[in-house]
């Protein structure tokens, strides 16, 4: 609760324009630890982490990377289905399908045959599950929106990502990639990269759930979707070029942040930290 008024005071200062730069510039470690009290997901972990100075040096590192890819909201919610449990480029061959058969669409989407859906998004894996998921989502828009996405998208984002999760096939990740990418709302969206870098550096424990992750962010991040689409861009860059299942932790930018005191206490190095984690 106590932590909750302060972010709140926090944001309303972030927001009032001035004070951002302020924040952005002084924001360390420390204050964090002070926002963030004691979230869900840091029962299991040994310290907060320090969001801001890894935002900045995954910025530093990569620079803007300029995300979603996706030309319309439409096809935003389209990719955020078909990219569950494959790689972009596979998504991208299914959206180009679509796209050349005339089916990248609401009313096409939602009219034409289950097989033939399944055949456009075939690229993408498991297109027969994909094609069913499709269609329930379609069938959202038509049935309790009149056919219209933009009024779905237009609903408060708590509302908009309780509604989205109740389509079946639609889970928190894609979800959140729906309110922050197609609707705009500042939800944090956490995938297996966001994961997998916060726990070895100590910052999560092995089970902290979807929502408890998402709120070590929301709880310190100003709400700026803008701000948040970048971070989760940034972290894709992160465990696809440094993070990945074998670490290369000598040439990260986040290398010896947040180690986990007993590495630190051995004089570890962030591989070694990487090791006792993993
Ligand atoms: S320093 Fe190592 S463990 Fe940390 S984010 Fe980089 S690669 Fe991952």
């Amino acid at each position: 609760m106590v932590h909750r008024v302060k972010s709140s005071l926090l944001y309303l200062c972030v927001l009032s324009g001035p004070l951002r730069p302020l924040w952005l510039k002084f924001c360390t470690p420390y204050a964090y630890c002070g926002c963030v009290t004691n979230p869900p997901a840091m029962k299991e972990a040994h310290h907060a982490p320090p969001l801001e100075a890894v935002y900045r040096a995954l910025l530093r590192e990569f620079g803007p990377q300029h995300w979603w890819p996706g030309r319309t909201r439409l096809e935003i919610c389209v990719g955020a289905i078909l990219t569950q449990n494959t790689a972009w480029t596979n998504v991208e061959h299914a959206i180009r399908n679509l796209r050349r058969a005339r089916a990248l669409n609401l009313t096409t989407l939602h009219t034409a045959s289950l097989p033939q859906l399944a055949e456009w998004i075939r690229p993408a894996g498991c297109f027969n599950v994909k094609a069913r998921r499709l269609r329930a989502f379609t069938g959202l828009v038509a049935d309790r929106f009149g056919g219209s996405l933009d009024k779905l998208l237009a609903l408060p984002a708590a509302e908009l990502r309780a509604t989205l999760l109740a389509v079946h096939g639609i889970g928190p990740e894609t979800a959140d990639s729906m309110v922050l990418y197609a609707a705009g709302q500042p939800v944090f969206v956490v995938d297996a990269y966001a994961r997998r870098f916060l726990h070895r550096h100590g910052w999560v424990g092995a089970r902290a759930t979807y929502d408890e992750v998402a709120e070590l962010f929301t709880a310190c991040l100003p709400p700026d979707a803008q701000l948040f689409n970048e971070y989760h861009a940034l972290i894709v860059a992160l465990g696809k070029t440094f993070c990945r299942p074998r670490p290369l932790c000598d040439k990260c930018p986040l290398t010896g942040m947040g180690m986990r005191p007993e590495a630190k206490a051995e004089g570890g190095s962030c591989r070694r930290n990487v090791a006792m984690v993993c």
